[in-house]
């Protein structure tokens, strides 16, 4: 199983980290070594003092292509989750610096959260159109709409099937909008997406 992520995918947070507005998507990948583990709680590494959440919208990959055309990629899921896309954003702008790959800083042992509640097409209206939102200790942090997206589900889909063939239980992370911040231990987060929670994460 693999998970393809997608950086830079909503305008507002391409702003907040000075980032430039890509001409395609930004992919990169996380290991299957870096989920964590369900009832478990995130532990900050000890090589970063600046671990970000992002919160994001996951899609299930249910069938096998590449090469997959926009109009055809609704064929290839029809789930969709919340998870969290932890960054050590401090370890991530030294390797930005350098122009250096990201795996350090999104990789790690526990980085990658994929909520256990998942939505059928049946259940929501419309993948395009999905609100979601993290909150932190109770508070919200961050909140998009899945409208807000650069490329939208299935146009990502199309993008990276170009360059990686997707596989059944393959995860897409679809990118975080704005409000991504620090952890710190003690921390409980919890995300939503419309009003039902997907997961929540303690930190430590
Ligand atoms: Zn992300």
């Amino acid at each position: 199983m693999k998970l393809i992520c997608i950086g830079r995918n909503y305008a507002k947070h391409i702003s907040e980290l000075d980032s430039e507005k890509p001409d395609h998507p930004v992919v990169f990948m996380k290991p299957d070594s870096s989920v964590l583990l369900r009832n478990n709680p995130f532990i900050i590494p000890s090589f970063s003092d600046d671990v970000h959440h992002e919160v994001e919208v996951l899609v299930k990959i249910k069938k096998v292509g590449k090469h997959i055309q926009s109009k055809f990629a609704h064929k290839y899921y029809d789930e969709i989750g919340l998870g969290i896309d932890f960054t050590a954003r401090d370890i991530q702008n030294q390797l930005k610096d350098k122009g250096l790959p990201w795996e350090k800083a999104k990789g790690f042992d526990g980085a990658a959260v994929i909520g256990e509640r998942w939505f059928l097409k049946s259940e929501l209206e419309n993948f395009n159109d999905i609100s979601f939102r993290l909150e932190k200790n109770k508070e919200i942090v961050q909140a998009g709409s899945t409208s807000e997206m650069l490329w939208k589900i299935d146009e990502l889909i199309a993008y990276v099937s170009q360059y990686f063939t997707l596989k059944i239980g393959d995860i897409i992370f679809t990118g975080t909008p704005s409000g991504v911040g620090r952890v710190e231990e003690g921390d409980v987060l919890e995300g939503f997406i419309e009003e039902s929670s997907c997961f929540s994460i303690q930190v430590k």
